[in-house]
């Protein structure tokens, strides 16, 4: 199972990713939430870092560093501490990304591998926007995420000028992480049936930072007030649910 998933309008369904990877770079990288269970688990890695990396004038919001720590501290078991680590940095690519760009410059980049003594998950906020220039954000295999500023900047609207640009990197940023943690069913079959059948991957509660429809409409135009950025109660149990062992998990590159 291969996903590629953008926030905003599309999911982009790559077949055979796993193996082209494993071709490309010696080694697999993982499909997201391959390292689901490292995170949810602490047997194996008892701390974690995010990293972090931008282009030059392109740092996270403090909003935004601080709920994503808050998200994961509330699912993932990590005794020693989940550290978040910014970083600027100069990526090769400024203008356009595509899935194999995020997965290459995002691996050169990385300060050190997803899984030694401490798991490491990373995310790139580069210059420049995606071939589909809708997409905000990917998750591209079980450690790597990127975040495009400057099409977030450009999808604030005026018919919902509540919401910012930092709002939308508030969710755009869970929802990434939504994703490496498995979220909605990539890695795993819900009990729940929370999943939207036309929008694989994605919840059908708009209460949840998964929401499907955060991928339909202009996120700007947001109608229904505050964006989410919040996991579910379904989106809970399901990662409990894998943590327990009682949902069965694929995919993984550790296990218990
Ligand atoms: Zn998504």
């Amino acid at each position: 199972m291969c996903f590629l998933l953008s926030f905003l309008m599309i999911s982009i369904p790559i077949s055979g990713c796993t193996s082209d990877i494993e071709d490309i770079f010696g080694e697999s990288w993982g499909v997201p939430g391959g390292l689901a269970l490292a995170c949810l688990r602490d047997d194996a890695y008892r701390e974690m870092v995010v990293e972090i990396d931008h282009a030059p004038g392109y740092s996270p919001e403090p909003s935004t560093v601080s709920l994503l720590k808050q998200r994961l501290d509330q699912v993932c078991d990590k005794p020693d501490g989940i550290q978040i680590e910014l970083t600027e940095v100069n990526f090769a690519e400024t203008t356009t990304w595509n899935a194999n760009k995020v997965r290459e410059i995002g691996h050169e980049t990385m300060d050190e591998d997803p899984q030694t003594d401490i798991l490491r998950w990373h995310v790139i906020m580069p210059q420049g926007t995606y071939s589909d220039e809708s997409v905000l954000g990917v998750a591209v295999d079980a450690s790597t995420i990127a975040l495009f500023s400057d099409s977030i900047d450009d999808s604030t609207s005026i018919l919902n000028p509540r919401i910012s640009a930092e709002d939308i990197e508030n969710s755009v940023m869970v929802h990434e992480f939504g994703h490496l943690l498995g979220l909605v069913n990539l890695v795993y079959t819900s009990p729940a049936d929370h999943e939207d059948s036309e929008h694989p991957g994605h919840s059908n509660n708009e209460d949840s930072v998964m929401y499907w429809a955060v991928e339909t409409f202009t996120i700007g135009a947001w109608l229904g007030g505050e964006l989410p950025t919040e996991f579910d109660q379904d989106d809970l149990n399901d990662m409990e649910g894998m943590k327990s062992g009682e949902l069965e998990t694929k995919d993984q590159l550790w296990r218990p």
